[in-house]
């Protein structure tokens, strides 16, 4: 179908299809893996270690413990709170499961509050009301990178002595008022998924200004075990240790260490790059009516992770879903963040959530595409974007 109008009438179609999301992984990437295994620490050594400080350093924390995934984090996190049994954990409904899913694995129950029309983030007001007397922990998730309002987040969290766990996966870079994200909370996870905007394949970080808690992060990361398992091997260290908990099998590896300290180092690049592309992809698309293009409020600073748009359905004569089979059609990949937790079935079977109760999420959700938005697309690959959502618009408007 190269060139061929996918639209009646339509202009040409992009020669090949762009899609929703690439890693920026260069060849000094692959060189810092292949090194690292050259030196025979195929598991978490050296160069975990080595992240660690550079990633404590680059977002100003006094600690950043390396796990294997952004769940792993969120999971020892709110283990590490105390969060048990019977415990509310209040958080987004516009989420991926893992932030929700940790908080049932922990046996306690997500307690979902409704999201901002604006940023799709965590209602402050809305979160306030969801507290009883057993909430143990806030988890707002920063949607797509821009921040959520931690003034009154953090003001709620502390008059209800809850813990405040960030929910970074999209947020490396961002910043809210002069606070890099990942500095406010009592802890912070960040995602290193294929998909992130830091990638190590798979990776998480915490990051926490708490001694004490990321001291406990480190034992709970590898299996309960007071020390790092590696030194055991090393030279001076020596074969005892104890077992202090049940903890559980989290850790990085150096490879993907290496692999990280490298994305860091290119980290401001690659986020500028993002911005340039989102500026192109605002200006381009402006002037279209019927639909709403994401924005950053004064005072934040926008990780651009996603660039999601909301439809006007009202306005047009296709849906959310023919909408993303139409831009395939234009060679243009696009993806749906989030559906809502509240309609999955198993939080409806086991938390009794129904559809209608989070309507700013549902109809968020009925509305939103993702377009692609990464380093490695070109001027070109982004003026496609324009004009097949530009194209899009005018036919179906
Ligand atoms: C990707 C993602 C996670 C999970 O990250 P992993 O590193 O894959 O465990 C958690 N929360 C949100 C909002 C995400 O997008």
């Amino acid at each position: 179908m190269t060139g061929k109008p996918a639209i009646e009438g339509g202009a040409p179609v992009r020669e090949t299809f762009l899609p929703f999301s690439r890693p920026a992984i260069s060849e000094a990437e692959i060189r810092a893996m292949a090194a690292a295994m050259r030196t025979g620490w195929l598991t978490m050594g050296p160069k975990v270690l080595e992240f660690e400080e550079r990633f404590r350093e680059h977002v100003g924390t006094r600690n950043a413990v390396a796990m294997s995934s952004c769940t792993a984090v969120l999971h020892t996190a709110l283990h590490a709170a105390g969060v048990r049994p019977g415990d509310e954990v209040i958080t987004s409904p516009f989420t991926f499961a893992s932030t929700a899913n940790v908080v049932a694995h922990l046996g306690a129950k997500p307690v979902f509050a409704d999201i901002e029309p604006d940023t799709f983030n965590l209602d402050p007001a809305l979160a306030e009301k969801a507290v009883t007397d057993r909430t143990r922990a806030i988890v707002p998730v920063h949607f797509g990178g821009h921040p959520c309002d931690m003034e009154p987040i953090a003001e709620l969290a502390t008059s209800h002595n809850l813990f405040l766990l960030e929910d970074a996966a999209h947020a490396f870079g961002a910043r809210y008022r002069d606070r890099i994200i990942g500095s406010i909370g009592d802890a912070t996870a960040f995602s290193f998924y294929a998909t992130k905007s830091l990638t190590t394949g798979e990776g998480g970080m915490a990051t926490t200004n708490d001694d004490r808690l990321a001291e406990r992060l480190r034992i709970l990361r590898l299996h309960g075990i007071d020390r790092d398992a590696w030194k055991r091997y090393m030279a001076e260290g020596t074969w005892y240790y104890e077992v202090r908990e049940a903890g559980f099998k989290y850790n990085l590896t150096d490879p993907q260490a290496a692999m990280g300290l490298v994305q860091l180092a290119r980290a401001d690049r690659l986020w500028r790059s993002r911005r340039r592309l989102a500026a192109r992809l605002s200006k381009g698309l402006a002037d279209v009516a019927t639909i709403t293009l994401p924005h950053e409020r004064p005072g934040v600073t926008h990780a651009w992770h996603l660039y999601p748009i909301l439809l006007d359905l009202a306005r047009l004569r296709i849906d959310r879903a023919r909408f993303i089979e139409a831009l395939r059609a234009e060679n243009i990949g696009s993806s749906v963040h989030f559906i809502p937790l509240h309609l999955q079935p198993y939080y409806q079977a086991r938390f009794g959530y129904s559809k209608g109760d989070f309507p700013v999420a549902e109809s968020t959700y009925e509305r939103v595409v993702s377009l692609p938005l990464y380093p490695g697309m070109s001027r070109d690959d982004a003026q496609d974007v324009i004009d097949a959502v530009r194209k899009l618009a005018a036919f179906y408007g």
